[in-house]
C-alpha cells in the first residue's frame, strides 16, 4: 500500500489538477503539465517518492480508519477506509491512496472538473443569497474555504431492454335521431412493444451520498468522459465505491422501467379514453462501467439537521436548500415593515 503524490519535474513540489487550465499545475514554480506527463514523471521518480507502508503504519482504528505516512512531510495521513484521494492535514500535499484506485477499484472513466473552486464559491454565495437569511456564519469566508471538490464514484449502466405495455382504449360516437340520443362506444385492446437501448444511466456507488441529491445533479455530459488516470484526482477528494453495481442495479432498473413505460404510453393518442392495465420491462443486456464524476460539496449542520450544497463540477448545476435562521428572517421583515410604515407616514403627511 502506498500513498502517491505527483511531483513537479522542475521543483519537486506537489502537482494538482487545475480545472480552469485542464492541466496539472505547480503552485511553487507555476509550471504546467498534462496528466500524461505527470504519470511519466511518476515512473522516473526516485523510490523514496512512494513510501511503502510499514506494519506500524497500517493501524486500523475500529476498522474504518487507516493511517499512512505523508510522502511529503512524514506526518500521519488519517483517512476513512474508502478514501481514494485526500490531503495531508499538516503540509496540505494532495495524497492519493493507490490501493483504493487499483484493481477492482480502478475507475474506467472519469469526467475532469471543469468548474474551479472560485467559481464554486461564487455559485455558493449566489445560491444562499450571500447568507442574508441563513445562520450568520453560513456564508463566512471560513465556511467558503470548506467547499470541497469531490470525485464521487458512479456506476454508468448501458442497458438493452424490451418494453411492453397494454391497456384498453375507447372511441365514442354520439348522434341524435328524432328524440333519441344514441351513443356508440368501441373498445380496443391496445398493445405496445419496443426495443430500447439506454446509454450511461448513472447511479452513485457511495452509501454516504444522498441518492436523490446525486440524481438531481444530472445531467452530466458523457461525451467528455475520458480514460481514468490517477493524476486527475490530485488536489481533490475522492472515495472508492462501497456499493457494488449489483447493489445499485435495482435503482437503475426502476428508472429505466418508468422511462420505458412513459415512452410507450406516449405513443397512444388515437383514443378518447385510455385505461392502462399492465406493463413490463425485460432487461436483455446490462453493463456497468465504474466512473468518477466531479461534484463540489459543502455540508452544514444546523439545529440538528444536515444541509448540503452540491454542484455538478462539470455543468455548474446546483442542488440543495440553504438553512434559514428564523430570527434573521424576522429581523429582515421587521426592517421592511418599518420602511413601509415610514413611507405610509410620509404619504400620509403629504395627503394631509
Ligand atoms: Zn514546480
Ligand atoms: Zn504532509
Amino acid at each position: 500500500m502506498a500513498v502517491m503524490v505527483y511531483k513537479c519535474p522542475h521543483c519537486g513540489a506537489a502537482l494538482e489538477f487545475d480545472a480552469e487550465m485542464q492541466k496539472m499545475t505547480c503552485d511553487y514554480c507555476k509550471s504546467e503539465f498534462t496528466p500524461e506527463q505527470a504519470l511519466a514523471g511518476e515512473q522516473n521518480a526516485e523510490p523514496q517518492d512512494i513510501r511503502e507502508e510499514t506494519p506500524e503504519d497500517s493501524e486500523f482504528f475500529n476498522g474504518h480508519i487507516k493511517a499512512w505516512h505523508c510522502p511529503e512531510c512524514g506526518a500521519d495521513i488519517v483517512a476513512d477506509a474508502n478514501t481514494a484521494a485526500t490531503f495531508c492535514r499538516f503540509c496540505g500535499a494532495p495524497a492519493l491512496i493507490e490501493t483504493n484506485l487499483t484493481g477492482d477499484y480502478r475507475p474506467v472513466r472519469l469526467i475532469p472538473f471543469k468548474i474551479s473552486k472560485d467559481e464554486a464559491k461564487e455559485a455558493f454565495l449566489k445560491w444562499c443569497h450571500h447568507g442574508k437569511i441563513t445562520p450568520k456564519d453560513f456564508a463566512s469566508e471560513q465556511q467558503l474555504e470548506k467547499i470541497t471538490g469531490m470525485y464521487v464514484p458512479f456506476w454508468l449502466f448501458d442497458c438493452q431492454v424490451e418494453g411492453m405495455a397494454s391497456g384498453i382504449g375507447t372511441r365514442r360516437r354520439t348522434w341524435i335521431h328524432g328524440d333519441v340520443q344514441y351513443t356508440n362506444t368501441q373498445y380496443f385492446r391496445i398493445r405496445r412493444r419496443a426495443d430500447l437501448h439506454f446509454m450511461k444511466v448513472p447511479a452513485d456507488g457511495s452509501k454516504g451520498m444522498d441518492n436523490d441529491m446525486m440524481d438531481h445533479l444530472e445531467p452530466f455530459d458523457y461525451t467528455q468522459l475520458i480514460e481514468f488516470q490517477m493524476p486527475y484526482l490530485s488536489g481533490y477528494m475522492a472515495e472508492k465505491y462501497d456499493e457494488s453495481h449489483e447493489a445499485v442495479y435495482p435503482r437503475v432498473q426502476e428508472r429505466i422501467d418508468q422511462y420505458t413505460y412513459a415512452q410507450l404510453r406516449d405513443t397512444i393518442s388515437e383514443y378518447q379514453t385510455v385505461q392502462m392495465d399492465g406493463h413490463k420491462t425485460i432487461f436483455r443486456q446490462s453493463n456497468a462501467m465504474y466512473s468518477m464524476l466531479p461534484v463540489w460539496m459543502l455540508t452544514y449542520r444546523y439545529q440538528g439537521q444536515n444541509y448540503l450544497f452540491a454542484m455538478n463540477g462539470q455543468s455548474g448545476k446546483v442542488v440543495g436548500t440553504p438553512p434559514k435562521d428564523p430570527k434573521r428572517i424576522l429581523m429582515r421583515s421587521g426592517v421592511l415593515g418599518l420602511i413601509v410604515y415610514v413611507l405610509l407616514v410620509l404619504i400620509g403627511g403629504f395627503l394631509l
